[in-house]
């Protein structure tokens, strides 16, 4: 681990303002910052701990009523706060579900909403400093591609990088349509559609996600959706518990009897960003809740899916993830 300045903001705009500097990364929990930091992937030469900025503004890390009857979560919220919260347990099973699913009980209690949506990968090679990877040293080379590549991502990939974006939340609010706030070093606010938060590897996987040095995620709201409240997270796994997803699947449908109203999904475990899936979405609309429309919508759904060497499981795990979700769901 390397010498580095920690710094604890007081308020926001310094905080923005002295995360805007070269190489600084802001700590919240610090479960996936402190971690990569220890295995030398992640060598900022200034820390800011962010997490006192809530006992200035409560709203940082609070959970409340939006008016048209969405629910907005504070970006230094905790994930235990969130999943155990009654309105989301009511009004977003799949955003509690895709929290408890997650971790272990002690980093839940640690680990804030914002640092759980940008959570890096947990490709093996991008973890391995002794290993080439273009998403730690840009240039150097995919290690995965040509490796042991059974967890790695399946959608979304490049000939650069095939790391999958492991985080469960994400999943959720891609599905439902979330909005991330950002408070940006000048001092402005901006929103954007979580969907456009992450981007895939392409010819630059060292680039993960649209915000700009120094912008802090400052609330995620949920929208009002009917769906909502029919929705549920799958997670598949090598363990029980403690492990992240081989595949996961978020979905959120309207039924009218047994017609489709609406129909969200979203895929973990097998893509670059959290995935949402407009091809499933589009069959499963309109149609009777059957399994002939699930496998449809299943197999729409990883059309486009490029397996490696070791992962061409994940295509069918991920299908099947699917169809029992919106069977489940849909009960
Ligand atoms: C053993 C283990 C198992 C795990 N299992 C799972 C699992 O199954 N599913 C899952 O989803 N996750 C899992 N995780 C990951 C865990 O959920 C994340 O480490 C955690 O959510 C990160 O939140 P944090 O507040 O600790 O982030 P930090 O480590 O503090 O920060 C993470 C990143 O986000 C940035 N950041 C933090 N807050 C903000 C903000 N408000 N605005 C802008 N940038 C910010 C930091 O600079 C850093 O780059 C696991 C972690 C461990 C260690």
């Amino acid at each position: 681990m390397i010498d580095f300045e920690y710094i604890r903001a007081t308020d926001l705009a310094s905080a923005v303002g002295a995360g805007a500097a070269a190489s600084t990364r802001f700590v919240a929990g610090g479960t996936n910052l402190i971690d990569l930091m220890k295995l030398d992937v992640e060598r900022p030469s200034h820390v800011i701990d962010i997490n006192d900025l809530a006992r200035r503004d409560p709203s940082l890390a609070a959970i409340s009523e939006l008016p048209d009857g969405g629910i907005r979560v504070g970006g230094l919220a905790r994930m235990r706060d969130v999943a155990w919260d009654a309105r989301v347990r009511e009004r977003y099973p799949v955003v509690s579900q895709s929290l408890l699913l997650a971790a272990s009980g002690q980093l839940r209690n640690m680990a804030t909403i914002g640092g759980n949506v940008l959570q890096r990968t947990r490709c093996p090679y991008f973890r391995d400093t002794a290993m080439p990877c273009n998403k730690r040293e840009p240039g150097s080379g995919c290690s995965a591609i040509h490796g042991i590549n059974r967890t790695e991502a399946v959608l979304g990939t490049s000939e650069r990088c095939i790391a999958t974006y492991p985080g469960d939340l994400a999943v959720a609010l891609v599905a439902l349509g979330a909005t991330v706030h950002v408070h940006s070093p000048n001092g402005q606010e901006r929103a954007l559609p979580i969907a456009n938060l992450h981007v895939v590897p392409g010819a630059h996987p060292e680039v993960e996600t649209v915000l700009r040095p120094g912008e802090l995620i400052t609330a995620i709201d949920l929208p009002a959706l009917a769906a909502a409240r029919r929705s549920l997270y799958l997670k598949v796994r090598d363990r029980a518990s403690y492990a992240f997803a081989l595949a996961s699947a978020a979905v959120a449908v309207e039924l009218d009897g047994r017609n489709i109203r609406d129909a969200r999904v979203g895929l973990g475990g097998i893509a670059t960003k959290p995935w949402r899936s407009r091809e499933a979405e589009r069959l499963l609309v309109g149609k009777q809740a059957t399994e002939q429309t699930f496998r449809a919508a299943a197999d729409a759904a990883l059309a486009a899916a490029r397996p490696q060497r070791d992962n061409a499981f994940k295509v069918t795990l991920a299908k099947r993830t699917l169809i029992r979700a919106l069977t489940e769901v849909t009960a």
